[in-house]
């Protein structure tokens, strides 16, 4: 499996490129055009960034729409992991309590 990643400011995109290879819509690329900083196009049947990844991380607005549309209308490739700010100094308090 080969999974290709974007870090961007508060999380990172991970994309499953074998998931990519059946795609028929690549949603993910489309959505970022519409909603985002047009960041990706296609290359070989895979979403790939169009600048490095490390601009791509930085341009990125974070609208989210590149999973929401690759799970509604890819082949579910796509995932977004984001940080939980201040979860561990939650969990902690609520130890406390
Ligand atoms: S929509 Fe999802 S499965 Fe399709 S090309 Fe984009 S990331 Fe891959």
């Amino acid at each position: 499996m080969t999974v290709y990643q974007l870090p961007f400011k508060t999380g990172i995109i991970r994309i499953d490129f074998e998931k990519c290879k059946s795609c028929e819509s690549y949603a993910c690329v489309k959505a970022c055009s519409l909603f985002g900083a047009s960041l990706f196009r296609v290359d070989n049947g895979k979403p790939v960034t169009i600048s490095s990844t490390e601009e791509a991380g930085r341009r990125c607005i974070e609208d989210l729409t590149c999973e929401l549309y690759c799970q509604a209308y890819g082949n579910q490739g796509l995932k977004i992991e984001l940080d939980m700010f201040g979860l561990d100094a939650y969990r902690e308090k609520i130890k406390l309590r």
